[in-house]
């Protein structure tokens, strides 16, 4: 009776432990896949500091693994322990990578366990201060006026600036693309735009809306269907598509991931953390004051992401194989 009583204990401390062993005491890490101060570092360290206030005990942190667009951060998660310390923060390139790279080792819906989607930002095209365009229009004739002669920053080949230029470049059937430039990410990129040592880019509002309100650089379109007329700095440009480049619509998303083999347990805690941040009114305001819009659909659902990031795949393989030569 004795023993039995002392291995009740021994089970109920063994669960009970259990039950507490995540996040425990060592850190949460966000790997980014791209350089600090960018577009993605840029939600992973505002989500990280929401989720600190509903993971109890949970000490997020960030970590930036740029280069090749991405793909070399989502290895390093995709191989790390499933011990949910290790989570990847990244966006569209989840479901772009397999159609622009001969060889991943990962699968991007094989190889991890779904948290959830964090947020869509729209973009927006961007010049250097120097350009003499200062509307979409005069910015098309003058990149025809100079064909050849141009650079288009991005972030890697997969990177969403890169597939903006992509399709962009496509869909206006520009005959001669520009040069394009790759970065570790688009802060080092808009640091190179600033200074006028390349032309264009298309990036995220969440890394061009104060550069774009100081004067740093001139915007001419966004890349939503719409514009963006409940923004107070990008309410003043137009679409792609009112500007006559038919059917463009392009929004970014951004997802969090774990290793495939994540205990349920600790997947649990992290969607449950995760959708608390998604409500959380500074996080949201943050994001928002960016032109990003915090996801509030089932989409926050591990089950409904991985949907929608498979139906991405092949909706973005289709555009990209469409856009064709302009695939670097
Ligand atoms: N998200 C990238 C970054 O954070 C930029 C990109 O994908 O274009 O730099």
């Amino acid at each position: 009776m004795k023993q039995w009583i002392a291995l009740t204990a021994l089970a109920v401390f063994t669960t009970g432990a259990y039950a507490q062993a995540f996040p425990g005491s060592k850190p949460v890490t966000f790997v980014v896949p791209f350089a600090a101060g960018g577009p993605t570092d840029r939600v992973a360290r505002d989500l990280a500091e929401a989720m600190r206030k509903f993971v109890p005990g949970g000490n997020f942190v960030v970590e930036n693994t740029a280069g090749a667009g991405g793909t070399i951060a989502a290895t390093k998660v995709a191989k790390a322990n499933p011990d949910g310390h290790t989570l990847l923060v990244w966006h569209i390139g989840m479901a772009a990578t397999p159609a622009l790279y001969r060889k991943i080792q990962y699968k991007p819906l094989e190889d991890f366990e779904y948290l959830g989607m964090i947020n869509e930002v729209p973009m927006t095209l961007v010049g250097k201060p120097q350009l003499p365009a200062n509307t979409y229009r005069d910015f098309e004739n003058y990149i025809r006026a100079n064909a050849g002669k141009l650079n288009i920053a991005h972030a890697g080949l997969g990177s969403a600036s890169h597939i903006c230029g992509l399709l962009w470049q496509s869909t206006l059937q520009s005959k001669d693309a520009m040069t394009t430039i790759p970065f570790g990410g688009t802060a080092p990129a808009m640091t190179a735009l600033m200074g006028g040592q390349v032309d264009v880019m298309c990036d995220q509002t969440t890394n061009t809306t104060a550069q774009i309100e100081a004067g740093r650089i001139k915007a001419f379109a966004v890349t939503t269907a719409k514009p963006l007329s409940g923004h107070p700095v990008l309410r003043h440009y137009p679409s792609l598509q009112e500007m006559g480049l038919k059917g463009f619509d392009l929004t970014i998303w951004h997802g969090l991931y774990a290793p495939k083999g994540t205990p349920a347990a600790v997947l649990q805690t992290l969607n449950e953390g995760l959708k608390k941040a998604l409500k959380d009114p500074e996080f949201i305001k943050k994001q928002e004051g960016l032109g990003a819009v915090v996801v509030t659909d089932k989409r926050v659902e591990p089950a409904e992401h991985k949907k929608f990031v498979a139906a991405e795949m092949t909706k973005i393989k289709a555009a990209v194989d469409a856009a064709g030569k302009y695939a670097d």
